[in-house]
Formats: C-alpha cells, structure tokens, sequence
C-alpha cells in the first residue's frame, strides 16, 4: 500500500497557472501533539513553480478562535497549526489573511514572526514614501523585540474550517463565529 501511495505522490498533474503537466501532488499523514492527526498537503509546479500548501485534520473540527499572548522567548517554540482558511492577527502588527494564495502549515510562534516579518519586509521594499518606510522599519524593530521576549503582544488565529491552533496551555481556545469576522 505504501509503494502505491509513493507512486501517487509522484504523478504529474496539470498545472492550474501554466497548465503543463508538470505538478506534483504530495500528501503526507502527521501527528501534532494535544491537536490530533492531521494531513499536509502540498502542489508543486516544475515549470512556473506554483506553490500551495495546506494542513487538514483528520477528524471534522469546529470553527475556532484562539487568543495567545506572545510574552517571552520560549513561547517561540509554541506550536501552531494554520490553515489556509485561517485569518492570523497580530493586532497593531500586521494580520496574514485567507484567499486562493493562502497557504497552509505547521510551525511555531517564531515562525508565524517570520512570516509577517517577511511581509513587512516587501511591503518596505515596495513602498516609496519614506513616511511608510519608517512605519515599517518600527514595525520590524517591535517584532524583533517580541523574537526576544522584550515586548508582549497578542497574537490571534480565526479559522471557520477548525483546522488551526496554537498549542499551549496558555492559548484561549473560544467557539469562533464566522460573523465575528467582519
Ligand atoms: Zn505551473
């Protein structure tokens, strides 16, 4: 069963951006401690390098919403499970949104920092007035500070799929609504 499965991960789809039938399909099984088991899935093109990820669990789950606060270096090890339908927020920050180019994954607190840091960044990069530069550059110096533990801040995850969380005894778990969204 397994050599059928390896073979299927290996089978070139046709691509939705560039149409060559140059897409791989991986799907892998993985357990996430105190979350359960869940499914990561990934597309790959060869030719225009399309990239999409996305984490599934197993057993259907209910929207959640969970509030955790980012108050010390060793919370960066928090593990997080996002889907690609989950809205990230980190008020005062920045938020990672839901949307066909939404990727889904497993990582921890440092990881979700590095993302938004990354968008800050091309944001930065992109922007031409110096106004908004400095706004960013004081955007990254307060996430680098939060990396170390110097500077609290909320961190939040909504995901009407249920396929998210942040793992800690000190994340608040509630029901989320999907109107609360707007
Ligand atoms: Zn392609």
């Amino acid at each position: 069963m397994a050599k059928q499965e390896a073979q299927e991960d290996f089978e070139h789809q046709p691509c939705p951006l560039c149409g060559q039938k140059t897409l791989i399909l991986t799907e892998r099984e993985t357990e996430v401690p105190y979350f359960g088991k869940v499914y990561l899935f990934s597309m790959t093109c060869n030719s225009c390098k399309y990239h999409k990820a996305d984490v599934e669990a197993t057993e259907q789950k209910e929207p959640v919403r969970y509030e955790f606060e980012i108050s010390s270096e060793e919370d960066m090890k928090v593990r997080v499970v996002k889907s690609s339908e989950a809205t990230v927020k980190l008020p005062h920050i920045a938020s990672i949104t839901p949307g066909p180019a939404a990727q889904g994954y497993v990582t921890n607190v440092e990881g979700i920092l590095n993302r938004v840091k990354y968008q800050i960044e091309v944001a930065r990069d992109a922007e031409e007035d110096e106004e908004g530069r400095k706004k960013a550059k004081n955007l990254l110096k307060k996430l680098l500070n939060i990396t170390w533990g110097k500077e609290k801040q909320k961190f939040i995850i909504e995901d009407p799929s249920g396929n998210s969380a942040i793992i800690s005894d000190k994340a608040v778990k509630s029901h989320f609504k999907v109107k609360d969204a707007r």
